[in-house]
């Protein structure tokens, strides 16, 4: 089974006919609590002397099913569950950091990965930096650095990092590189292949696929995930529920496929739009002039699904071509069949302040588009469409 292709993998992985009903859908295990049958058993459990679910805070086996397809087309041993993307950042924060570490992080990242690095933990003691680019991470690691955090590509810029060199670099000092994969999906980069000790994803987005459920998971070596399960999942107790757990099940069987088509739409909308009057500059990782193409394109299998416009004329010019989308709709978010639209420097990233967003490539003219799984002709005539209310408006 383990060695079977990525395909076969996203629909069979982590799960098989219920032993007990046949059931050939993993069933949605809708309990808080398990009978654990004599107290001597109930001791031997929370001792953890016996492996076997007794709360679903700590382990269901709906969730289960979910962390074990996630690591197996990760490829790497273990994976834990949580609530929300965000559940996942601050219960592995919360777990390996402790006050005098730092973090360091190669940026933009998502608004809300940076809040929690830069708000919740200075207050306990741990030092949060940006390195502007590699050169300056390496100039500037030592080992009192814990963490090397960095997202591939970043959101909403789209910039590539070389995983292969954050790991290596990482590693020089002592500390654990950690990537957020979210808008890659392991379809596209498995960060782990590249030396990443954790991986971390929102499973909100391409994961579930559909929007309509909320998750976030972790996985890395399995020593790692036992340390995260039982401090990070029982203390912090952001846990994912079995409803949640079911529906990325659902949406991963089609990954590949859907991924296919996400990719398929964003690299002929980038390549269509690449020379616009009204656009000042196309960010996508599958074009040539990208700064980061040619990483991109050693250690993605495709470019992704993700592509902002910066559009002449800032703001204004912004908001007239999001409000005249009609097929894409003004939500954050990303990663769903349907396609969203959204401008970050007013929703996402807008509590990192005008300085961080100008010096980060946030500007107030950028439109950050989730070019979903409809026929790409139409989401381009939907596009032409709205940039021509900008130009009209423009002359
Ligand atoms: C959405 C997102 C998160 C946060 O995940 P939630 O599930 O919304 O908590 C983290 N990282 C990236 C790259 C995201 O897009």
């Amino acid at each position: 089974m383990d060695n079977s292709r990525f395909r076969t993998r996203a629909v069979h992985a982590g799960h098989e006919v219920d032993p007990g009903t046949g059931a050939h859908a993993v069933p949605i295990y809708q309990t808080s609590t398990f009978g654990y049958g004599d107290a001597d058993r109930g001791e031997r459990l929370f001792a953890g002397k016996e492996q076997g679910y007794f709360y679903s805070r700590l382990g269901n086996p709906t969730v289960r099913a979910f962390e074990e397809k996630l690591a197996s087309l990760e490829g790497t041993e273990d994976a834990v569950a949580f609530a929300s993307g965000m559940g996942a950042l601050s219960a592995l924060s919360l777990t390996l950091l402790e006050p005098g570490n730092e973090v360091a992080f190669l940026g933009p990242l998502y608004g809300g990965s940076e809040g929690f690095f830069r708000h919740i933990l200075a207050k306990f003691g741990v030092t949060v930096w940006e390195a502007e680019n590699l050169q300056d991470l390496q100039a500037r690691l030592t080992p009192r650095v814990r963490m090397v955090y960095v997202e591939t590509p970043t959101n909403p810029t789209l910039r590539i990092s070389d995983l292969r060199e954050v790991a290596r670099l990482a590693h020089r000092v002592g500390a654990l590189a950690v990537a957020d994969n979210t808008f890659s999906t392991p379809y596209l980069t498995r960060p782990a292949e590249h030396g990443v000790d954790m991986v971390l994803h929102s499973a909100t987005k391409y994961l579930g696929g559909h929007g309509d459920a909320i998750g976030g998971v972790v996985t890395g070596h399995a020593d790692l995930m036992a340390e995260i399960r039982v401090t990070g999942l029982r203390h912090v107790g952001a846990s994912l529920g079995p409803q949640e757990a079911y529906l990325f099940l659902r949406g991963m069987k089609t990954l590949p496929l859907r991924m296919d088509a996400h990719c398929e739409g964003a690299l002929q909308v980038a390549r269509h739009f690449a020379q616009h009057p009204a656009i000042r500059r196309v960010f996508y990782p599958g074009l040539p002039d990208h700064e980061g193409h040619e990483v991109a394109a050693r250690q993605m299998a495709q470019f992704g699904g993700m592509v902002s416009f910066d559009l002449r004329g800032g703001y204004d010019s912004a908001k007239i071509f999001l409000d005249h989308l009609q097929l894409f709709v003004q939500a954050v978010s990303l990663g769903d069949v349907e396609s969203l639209s959204c401008h970050p420097a007013s929703t996402t990233h807008q509590l990192l302040g005008a300085e961080t967003l100008a010096r980060q490539g946030v500007t107030p003219g950028l439109a950050r588009l989730s070019v979903g799984i409809e026929d790409p002709a139409d989401l381009i005539e939907d596009l032409e469409r709205a940039l021509e209310h900008v130009e009209a408006v423009a002359r």
